[in-house]
C-alpha cells in the first residue's frame, strides 16, 4: 500500500494481467486479442498499459480512435500491429509515416487513403475494412461489399488484413435478436470476402460485452476495451475481473463549521447543525464532474462514504465528513475499493467508461507492478 501525499490515479498492473487472462479463457484458443487502449487507455495510462500488454503479455494486436493516440504510442517504442478506428482524413499522411493501419470505413477515407498509400509506393499496406451492421455509426453498409472487394482487388498499394463489424448492444441481453441479426450480416458479408479474395482477412467483431455474451462472434480475433480495465457491464463478472484504476486523494484542510455558515462557491451548502467538513484536492478539471455537487456524489474515507457538498469547484471539493473519524492528510478514495467506478458513475447515469477517461492528465499516475 502506498502512503498518498496528493491525489492520483493508481494503476494495478496484477488486475490487469488478471483481467487478459479472465478474458482469454473465454476465447477458444488461438483467437487473437486486440487491446483497445485509446482515450490515453482508458484514462489509466496508454503507454505503461500497452508496453505492459506487449511485452508481457504478448498481446496480438492494438486499437486506438485516432491517428494521434497511435502515433503517441509508437513514440514510445510500441511495435505491436495498432488499428486506428477513426482515422481522420487531413492526417493520413501520418498513419503512414508512424506503420500505423487504418479502419477504412466509407467511400471518401477509402478513396482518400489508397490515394496516400499510391503516392508513397506502398505495396499491400495493411487496412481494416469497418461494416456498419446495425450500430449505424461508422463503416460501410453490406450492399457496398461488392464494390469494396472490386476495389480492393484492382489496388495493389493496400491489403485488407481484416474485415469488422462493431456490435450496438451487446451488453443488453433484453437485444439478443438484434444482435444476431448483426452477427448474420457480418458473416454473410465476411464470407464474401473469404470468397472472392485470394488470402484470408482477419474477422473480428465484439468488444468485451460481445466477448462475454456472443461466442459465436468472436470469429478469428476479439477486441476488448473496458474488461481489460476491469469492468463487464454485468455485475456476474464483478468476482473475475478486477479494476486497474484507482482514483485516491488525500484530505487537505478540516473545517468545522456552524449552523447558517455556507460551503463553496455561490453558498450551495449551508449547515443546518454543526458540520465537519474536509476539502480534497480534486475537481472538475480532474474529471470529477460538477453533477456530482450538492450530495449527488460521495468519497470513500476511512471505509465510510462522505457525500459532496456544494459544488465541485474546478481544483477541490469538499465533502461532509461529520462522524467520521479522520485528520487532515488521511487518505480519500473517490473509486477504487469501497466504491466501484461503475457506482461512482451511476450516481449521475453515466457509465464506467465516461468516468475513467474523465481523469484529467494532471492526476498523477502512479503504477503498481
Ligand atoms: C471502443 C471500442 C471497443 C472497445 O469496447 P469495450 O466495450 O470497451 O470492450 C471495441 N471496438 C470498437 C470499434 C470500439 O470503438
Amino acid at each position: 500500500m502506498l502512503h498518498i501525499q496528493e491525489s492520483v490515479l493508481e494503476i494495478n498492473f496484477k488486475a490487469l494481467k488478471q483481467n487478459f487472462e479472465f478474458l482469454t479463457s473465454k476465447t477458444k484458443s488461438g483467437t487473437k486479442i486486440l487491446a483497445v487502449v485509446k482515450a490515453y487507455g482508458y484514462g489509466s495510462d496508454a503507454i505503461e498499459i500497452a508496453k505492459f500488454l506487449q511485452d508481457e503479455l504478448q498481446i496480438d494486436y492494438f486499437a486506438v480512435a485516432y491517428i494521434r493516440e497511435g502515433a503517441y504510442l509508437r513514440a514510445a517504442g510500441i511495435t505491436t500491429p495498432i488499428l486506428v478506428l477513426h482515422p481522420q482524413i487531413g492526417n493520413l499522411k501520418h498513419a503512414i509515416a508512424y506503420n500505423l493501419e487504418p479502419s477504412l470505413y466509407s467511400d471518401r477515407i477509402f478513396t482518400a487513403f489508397a490515394k496516400e498509400a499510391a503516392k508513397q509506393g506502398k505495396k499491400d499496406y495493411p487496412v481494416h475494412i469497418k461494416f456498419n451492421t446495425g450500430l449505424n455509426r461508422l463503416g460501410f453498409f453490406h450492399t457496398d461489399t461488392d464494390f469494396v472487394i472490386k476495389k480492393l482487388k484492382t489496388l495493389s498499394q493496400i491489403k485488407a488484413v481484416s474485415i469488422f463489424s462493431h456490435l450496438a448492444a451487446s451488453e443488453d441481453l433484453n437485444e439478443k435478436e438484434f444482435t444476431q441479426n448483426q452477427i448474420q450480416l457480418f458473416k454473410e458479408i465476411s464470407a464474401q470476402f473469404q470468397k472472392e479474395l485470394n488470402y484470408k482477412p482477419i474477422l473480428h467483431m465484439t468488444n468485451t460485452s460481445g466477448i462475454l455474451n456472443y461466442p459465436e462472434a468472436h470469429f478469428d480475433m476479439v477486441r476488448t476495451g473496458i474488461g481489460l480495465y476491469g469492468f463487464g457491464n454485468d455485475p456476474k463478472y464483478d468476482k473475475y475481473l478486477q479494476p486497474v484504476a484507482s482514483l485516491k486523494s488525500v484530505i487537505s484542510q478540516i473545517h468545522r463549521i456552524e449552523k447558517g455558515e455556507s460551503v463553496g462557491y455561490n453558498r450551495a451548502f449551508v449547515a443546518d447543525d454543526y458540520v465537519t467538513i474536509a476539502t480534497i484536492p480534486l475537481g472538475h478539471a480532474d474529471g470529477i464532474s460538477r453533477q456530482y455537487g450538492n450530495g449527488v456524489g460521495s468519497v470513500v474515507i476511512n471505509g465510510k462514504l462522505a457525500p459532496i457538498v456544494g459544488n465541485v469547484c474546478m481544483d477541490m471539493l469538499m465533502v461532509n465528513i461529520t462522524g467520521i473519524r479522520c485528520n487532515e492528510g488521511d487518505e480519500v478514495i473517490i473509486f477504487g475499493e469501497g466504491q466501484s467506478a461503475e457506482a461512482f458513475a451511476k450516481k449521475i447515469n453515466s457509465i464506467s467508461y465516461e468516468i475513467l477517461t474523465a481523469v484529467s492528465q494532471r492526476v498523477k499516475r502512479v503504477f503498481l507492478r
